[in-house]
């Protein structure tokens, strides 16, 4: 089950990548979550990644294609793998298409969740994220058990500085300049099912099973 996850900053695909790959037992894997532990690990990659993220642009597709080409040559993606926040770009997506072609190979799924700008704002500034493991929470919606700490691993949580509302404006003007256009992308390939992403965590989730098990 190959999987794509589309939709803007704060649109739920974390939170949803991370329940299907519990579900399907299939890797989860964000683009976002590679950049931040290279930042972590203070890496190349990282300290190069950080001064795009840190304005809320996005990193230059020659910096992420290579790197996501191949984390899904890696064996625990030999039965399908759910990506989050990749594809971004249309150049990015092109990119795959001919990756997965040269080995036969295609992306079966594209799952846009349609979230509109102002629960997007809202959704940003109460998210706390777990730097170790990338668990996403959020203050009101989905809080963790015990404040500030990740129910998962134990490490505390963050607000990301690109969270932060001057960011999240700008992002979302990437979002809608830069990857948007993917909707239609994926509209050609025939592969694109939209959802409401203000329903309930759960809802969400029942309707991307809709999508992948029919
Ligand atoms: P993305 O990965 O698309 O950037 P996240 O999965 O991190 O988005 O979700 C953004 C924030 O919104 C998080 O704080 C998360 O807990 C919360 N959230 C996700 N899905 C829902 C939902 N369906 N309803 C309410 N809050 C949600
Ligand atoms: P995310 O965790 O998906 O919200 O990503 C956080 C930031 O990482 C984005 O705002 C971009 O700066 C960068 N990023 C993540 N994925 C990509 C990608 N596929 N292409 C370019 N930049 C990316």
């Amino acid at each position: 089950m190959k999987i794509i996850l589309l939709g803007a900053p704060g649109a739920g695909k974390g939170t949803q990548a991370g329940i299907i790959k519990e579900k399907f037992n299939i890797p989860h894997i964000s683009t976002g979550d590679i950049f931040r532990a290279n930042i972590k690990n203070n890496t190349e990659l990282g300290q190069k990644a950080k001064t795009y993220m840190d304005k809320g642009e996005l990193v230059p597709d020659e910096l992420v294609v290579d790197l996501v080409i191949d984390r899904l040559e890696q064996d625990d993606c030999k039965d399908g793998y759910i990506l989050d926040g990749f594809p971004r770009t249309i150049p990015q997506a092109e990119e795959l298409d001919k990756a997965l072609a040269a080995k036969g190979d295609k992306i079966e799924y594209a799952i846009n969740i349609e979230t509109p700008d102002d629960f997007i704002i809202n959704r940003m500034a109460g998210r706390r994220a777990c730097v170790n493991c990338g668990a996403t929470y959020h203050t009101s919606f989905m809080p963790p058990k015990t404040e500030n700490i990740c129910d998962k691993c134990g490490e505390n949580l963050i607000l990301r500085d690109d969270d932060k509302p001057e960011t999240v404006k700008k992002r979302l003007e990437v979002y809608h300049d830069q990857t948007e256009p993917l909707i239609d992308y994926y509209k050609g390939t025939g592969i694109l099912s939209s959802l409401d992403g203000t329903k309930d965590c759960e809802v969400v989730f029942a309707e991307i099973c809709d999508v992948v098990e029919k």
